[in-house]
């Protein structure tokens, strides 16, 4: 075969939100394009009109957005071989369904949906499973059963007629695929799966993928594990049109599995067990609410980076990886077999790991956003400081106020629970001394904290910790937040020395215990 441009294409059907395990195939499809100095193809496959979901689409192109997922050619950008929804490329398929009739591979069938369901019924009632292939389809009202003019009369008179595909008799149809190497599968088992509808003047899916795969030149289809059953009637149709010479490679990814137990991963798994299995927040036309990992605090490169790892490996135990570290070592070589268990505990890991390398400035933006809604005004260089302070300690970005809104806010109580544990023995007292000195110091930078807090606590023999926690928890009202130095610092001295005041003044100085 000659060396062709690599050319990939991620084709979602809009029947809904976008699963992170289509997330997942359309990152794999992008990273192989790029690691191979290809294009990444976006194509909307909306030829089954009955499951077409309004506002999927935008859904998806937002999603790849927003994981840094770039198209090159598709719906959203155009391209040489526009329009890239199948939809709206309805024309041109009756013409190839044709061919293959013409050919030999494909006959008209005229059974209606009832008659199909009467047919079913009665072969269940028989204790018999109905297929449509070749022991039928000489038997039922099809152009292989009826004289020509009977055909031509009824594909004239009637708009229910479809076009089936003619599956071989007993043939092992042999395929290689990337990931799971060679198969072989025997045309026996497989029906004659209708490729072109009268009714609505549409192709189904399978006629309509090899279609455009074939003008799009797709050199390597990158799917999920579920249309492997599909690849036998694929590779037949790229035979029956002749088109073997510039057929694409196939790789099936494994599926996402359940975090526990069997099977796959769906959206009632991450309602039972918390989690988000969509990658932005999905309202249904129903308006049923999914929730989304951009919604719930996620970091796109974290997202992006936990699914690359979920069913590949770059061959060595790295595990945080960037966009382009991602690009620089993919191969569907490394893709693995088996499924590949979804934890929503290392999503939560990766998040917090890139939160804590997030540059300030952005994780700012984020805050103030958060600080607007709780009508707080703070100013950028305080926010930012903030940032730089409690991301070591955040794993979701909706947790920034919580983290940090004692920095704006003085505390209006105190945790009952903290009190009675410090506010004790020396600890008040010393917190009292401790206001004075602060208010006299020369500097309130941490380093001079550090220095005043240590020596003073040290010098009165006091206990570090009690003390610590008892300065905590006036400052803050609970036992959270970075460390004593770094909160005095960015508080300032005003505001610190108001707190400890207010704090002994609200708590009092119990006498110590006997
Ligand atoms: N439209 C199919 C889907 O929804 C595409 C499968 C394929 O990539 O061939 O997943």
């Amino acid at each position: 075969m000659s060396q062709r441009k690599v050319r990939v294409r991620f084709a979602p059907s809009p029947t809904g939100a976008l699963h992170i395990g289509g997330v997942r195939t359309a990152l794999y499809n992008y990273l192989f394009a790029r690691r191979n100095g290809g294009d990444f193809l976006l194509r909307i496959e909306d030829t089954d009109s009955g499951r077409f979901v309004p506002g999927a689409e935008d859904y998806i192109i937002e999603s790849l957005k927003w994981c840094g997922i770039k198209v090159d050619e598709g719906v959203s950008v155009g391209g040489p071989h526009a329009p890239y929804r199948q939809s709206e490329r309805k024309e041109l398929y009756l013409k190839y369904a044709l061919e293959l009739v013409e050919k030999g591979w494909a006959y008209y069938a005229f059974d209606s949906a009832e008659e199909l369901e009467n047919i079913r019924k009665e072969h269940e009632a028989a204790g018999k499973t109905f297929a449509y292939n070749s022991t039928v389809r000489t038997e039922l009202p099809t152009s292989l059963s009826l004289s020509a003019e009977e055909t031509a009369r009824r594909i004239s008179e009637r708009n229910d007629w479809v076009i089936r595909f003619k599956m071989p008799e007993d043939e092992d149809v042999q395929m290689d695929d990337i990931v799971r190497g060679h198969v072989t599968i025997n045309t026996s088992t497989l029906d004659d799966k209708v490729l072109y509808k009268a009714a609505d003047q549409l192709p189904t899916y399978h006629l309509a993928n090899i279609v455009d795969d074939h003008l799009m030149e797709i050199t390597h289809v990158i799917r999920g594990e579920e249309w492997l059953p599909s690849l036998p009637l694929h590779i037949l149709l790229y035979r029956a049109f002749g088109w073997e010479e510039t057929r694409p490679q196939f790789a099936h990814l494994p599926l996402l599995l359940k975090p526990d137990g069997g099977g796959k991963l769906s959206k009632r798994d991450g309602d039972r067990l918390g989690f988000p299995v969509f990658p932005l927040l999905w309202k249904s036309p129903a308006g049923d609410i999914s929730r989304g990992y951009r919604e719930d605090g996620y970091l796109p490169e974290a997202f992006v980076n936990m699914l690359a790892l979920m069913g590949w490996n770059p061959g060595d135990d790295r595990e945080i990886m960037s966009m382009d570290e991602l690009i620089e070592s993919f191969s569907l070589e490394h893709v693995s077999k088996a499924g590949a268990r979804f934890n929503p505990e290392k999503a939560r890991w990766f998040n917090a790991q890139y939160i804590k390398k997030c540059d300030d400035e952005k994780l700012a933006d984020i805050l103030e956003a958060q600080l607007h809604t709780h009508g707080i005004a703070s100013t950028r260089e305080k926010t930012v400081k903030v940032c730089s302070l409690i991301k070591e300690r955040a794993v979701l970005l909706t947790e920034l106020y919580d983290l940090s809104d004692f920095f704006f806010t003085a505390p209006e109580s105190y945790d009952e629970k903290v009190v009675k544990k410090f506010w004790k023995n020396g600890n008040p007292a010393a917190v009292k001394e401790i206001a004075t000195l602060i208010e006299k110091a020369p500097g309130t930078d941490a380093a001079a904290m550090e220095t005043l807090l240590h020596g003073y606590i040290e010098t009165n023999g006091l206990p570090m910790g009690q003390v610590m926690n008892s300065l905590r928890l006036a400052l803050v009202g609970q036992s959270k937040g970075p460390g004593i130095n770094d909160i005095i610092e960015t508080l300032g001295r005003e505001e610190t020395v108001r707190r400890l005041e207010k704090a002994v003044q609200t708590l009092g100085i119990p006498q110590p215990e006997q």
